[in-house]
């Protein structure tokens, strides 16, 4: 028995307040749509999801969802009203000829899986079904100045969310005979099978199945997920160490900067002991390795190499296992060249290699005191660590 989706993406959403519609906003660093779409994919039965957009969204569209838009049907333009807009998505179903359809607002991204479940099983007895509270707060009219004309019964009185659940043909129906009879005002599609005489059962939504309506509505729903998401990630630190030999040479690379210097490093890639020391610490922090076997000395596709693909490969690991850095710490050894001058410099490259702010990279850099080979100035050290945040 298939249910087809239709979310109604297609509002400019003016009421949150902002340029951006509100379904295209990022709360927890996903979209409100991806959010939304996410909610219904991968339900057994319930296929496939359309997905009504303004007029000119496609662009914003595509970048809210991502690689997910490839699983959805192509989205579909909407109309005036959020009634056309329903419509228009309802006739670009047609020919799927599914059983049942299921509207959605699209600024309601946290339905769960069982109100989406309860909709659909009370289709098997009836042609509409819809999400629904029963109201706990006590109504109250009010006359032109402000005060209250009366309190309204609030017994057997429902507060509809989405989604709302029809037979596909009875809908389709209804929503092409209201707009022949040219009525366009009907603020959710239970409103369109009541006037058209179908029977609606109500069944029980959830408090959280809210519509994010209000700048405040998003930012609160941004801070709540971006709680949840650092609750499921814990700190690890990682430590790196590298040392290159000096050769005859007039500048070294070091943390992604070339530095004036009476020798080169000697080495494989370009030599830059304090990224490779880096590239050690991200990849020791996530348990995975170290630089030599993502890159193999051996491998001639790496000589003279910029450093800068070992760090970006490491950074891509982090992100891959959905992590971040939180901050990485150099100290480089070495007597001279100076480092001072281009440690500014040394901070932006690897903040920019990284992806990260400048704020969380730390750069330093020590003399032996003459002691050892760095001391000898026969080469220099890098240390490092990294400190990342990956799901438990
Ligand atoms: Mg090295």
């Amino acid at each position: 028995m298939s249910t087809a989706v239709l979310i109604v993406a297609a509002g400019r959403g003016t009421r949150a307040g902002s340029e951006i519609p509100k379904q295209y906003a990022v709360v927890g660093e996903k979209s409100v749509l991806a959010r939304t779409v996410a909610a219904f994919r991968g339900l057994a039965d319930i296929d496939p999801v359309l997905v009504v957009i303004a007029d000119g969204e496609a662009a914003r569209y595509r970048s809210a969802l991502g690689d997910a838009a490839g699983a959805l049907l192509p989205p579909v333009t909407g109309g005036a009203t959020r009634q056309a807009s329903v419509l228009a998505g309802l006739e670009a179903l047609e020919p799927c000829k599914p059983r049942n359809v299921l509207i959605h607002d699209a600024a309601r991204p946290f339905v769960k899986p069982e109100t989406i479940r309860s909709v659909v099983a009370a289709l098997a007895t009836g042609p509409a079904a819809i999400a629904a509270l029963p109201l706990a707060d006590t109504l109250k009219r009010a006359d032109g100045s402000g005060r209250v004309a009366g309190t309204i019964e609030r017994a057997g009185l429902w507060r509809a969310q989405t989604p709302q659940g029809f037979h596909f043909a009875a809908i389709l129906a209804a929503h092409r005979e209201a707009v022949r009879q040219g009525l366009g005002d009907f603020t959710d599609d239970a409103a369109v099978a009541e006037w058209a005489g179908l029977p609606v059962t109500l069944v029980p939504g959830s408090a959280g199945n809210t519509k994010l309506t209000t700048a405040e509505d998003l930012s609160a729903a941004d801070e709540r997920l971006r709680h949840q998401m650092s609750g499921n990630l814990v700190p690890r630190t990682g430590t790196g160490f590298d040392v290159h030999r000096f050769a005859e040479g007039d500048h070294v690379w070091l943390c992604g900067v070339r530095v004036p210097h009476t020798h080169r490093l000697e080495g494989h890639s370009d030599a830059d002991a304090p990224l490779h020391a880096l590239t050690d610490a991200i990849l020791g922090a996530l348990g995975d390795g170290d630089i030599g076997q993502h890159f193999p000395p051996s491998d001639p596709k790496w000589k003279g190499a910029p450093s800068r693909l070992f760090l970006e490969d490491a950074a891509r690991r982090v992100r891959d296992r959905g992590g971040r850095i939180v901050n990485v710490d150099v100290t480089i050894l070495a007597e001279a060249p100076r480092i001072g001058p281009h440690r500014e410099a040394m901070c932006d490259a690897i903040a920019s290699i990284l992806g990260i702010q400048r704020s969380r990279v730390g750069v330093k850099a020590t003399t032996t005191e003459g002691l050892g080979f760095p001391g000898r100035r026969e080469g220099l050290a890098a240390l490092a660590s990294a400190t990342v945040l990956i799901p438990d």
